[in-house]
């Protein structure tokens, strides 16, 4: 095993976060932590607040603050993410989540934010053409679909278009990531806790240049430990 980390995951929609998160979450055997992914499974709940945190999401709207800090403040707290690490998709994604987040880890911290780094004319284009599977949230594209007939590979279950990879709701969330999002760049700068990466080219690249970058940066700190 790799080793437990505690890791931000940063980047645009459509920028291969979640792609790269699996990826990273199996290399480093700790728990993948998506904000979009809990959320998304509360709609099945059919709850009042499920069906209000639904019309933010199709719209691509932000859930305030305070719903998401507290999905994620409850995930935290299970045994798995306290003894191993993880790797954390989707959240922060506001200065409030951000302050939220080091409040919940305090007197400890993140290991590290990794700023994936994809231009917006990439993501436009890889967005539009993103299916994912709705049960493992495995992600596909119609360049690169499941083998047989739009069942995923890994579980079977069925492989759709998102509700919120429409034009109007990419656009959304996109300026939505330019607003509140990247200052957060430079929040974690400020703390000498940012490596920034980037997402372009295949998703082997992209996972060896990550793993190197983490593992350059734990380093050091092994050293001091040992
Ligand atoms: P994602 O799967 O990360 O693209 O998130 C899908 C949608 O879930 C977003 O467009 C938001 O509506 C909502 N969401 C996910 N994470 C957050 C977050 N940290 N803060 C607010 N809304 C979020």
């Amino acid at each position: 095993m790799a080793g437990g980390v505690r890791l931000v995951i940063l980047g645009r929609q459509g920028a291969g976060k979640g792609t790269q998160c699996l990826r990273l979450a199996r290399h480093y055997a700790v728990p993948h932590v998506s904000a979009g992914d809990m959320l998304r499974a509360m709609h099945k709940s059919g709850s009042e607040l499920s069906r209000r945190l639904a019309k933010f999401m199709r719209a691509g709207e932000l859930v305030p603050d305070d719903v998401v800090i507290a999905v994620v403040a409850h995930r935290l707290d299970q045994d798995d993410i306290i003894h191993e690490g993880f790797i954390l998709e989707g959240f922060p994604r506001t200065a409030a989540q951000a302050e939220g987040l080091s409040e919940l880890l305090a007197p400890e911290d993140i290991d590290l934010c990794i700023d994936l780094e994809v231009s917006a004319e990439v993501v436009l284009a890889r967005l539009s053409k993103r299916r994912v599977c709705q049960d493992c949230s495995t992600i596909y594209s119609v360049d690169r679909p499941p083998r047989i007939d739009w069942s995923c590979n890994v579980c079977g279950g069925d492989v759709v278009q998102r509700e919120d990879d429409t034009e109007l709701a990419i656009c959304r969330r996109l300026e939505l990531y330019a607003q509140e999002t990247e200052p957060l760049i430079a929040w974690y700068l400020a703390r000498d806790k940012l490596v920034v990466v980037s997402g372009s080219g295949s998703p082997d690249t992209v996972t060896t240049r990550l793993v190197r970058a983490v593992n350059h940066r734990r380093a050091p700190r092994r050293k001091a430990e040992s």
